[in-house]
């Protein structure tokens, strides 16, 4: 997962994942590679394309 700059903390992406591999943390988006099953529902999901799957 490849979190771009321009993201703005809104906590979609983590609130859409069902593994809970991303925490949204204060100005910091930390995603947990060995949870990720890399299904793309919070790549969808962000309003500003900030998520790309690596
Ligand atoms: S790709 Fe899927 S499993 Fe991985 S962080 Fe995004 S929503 Fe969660
Ligand atoms: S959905 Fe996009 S803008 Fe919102 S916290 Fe996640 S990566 Fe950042």
């Amino acid at each position: 997962m490849i979190i771009e700059d321009f993201c703005m903390y809104c906590g979609a992406c983590a609130g859409v994942c069902n593994v809970d591999a991303i925490q949204v943390q204060e100005l910091k988006i930390v995603v947990n590679d060995e949870k990720c099953v890399k299904c793309g529902l919070c790549v969808d999901i962000c309003p500003v394309h900030a998520l790309t799957l690596e």
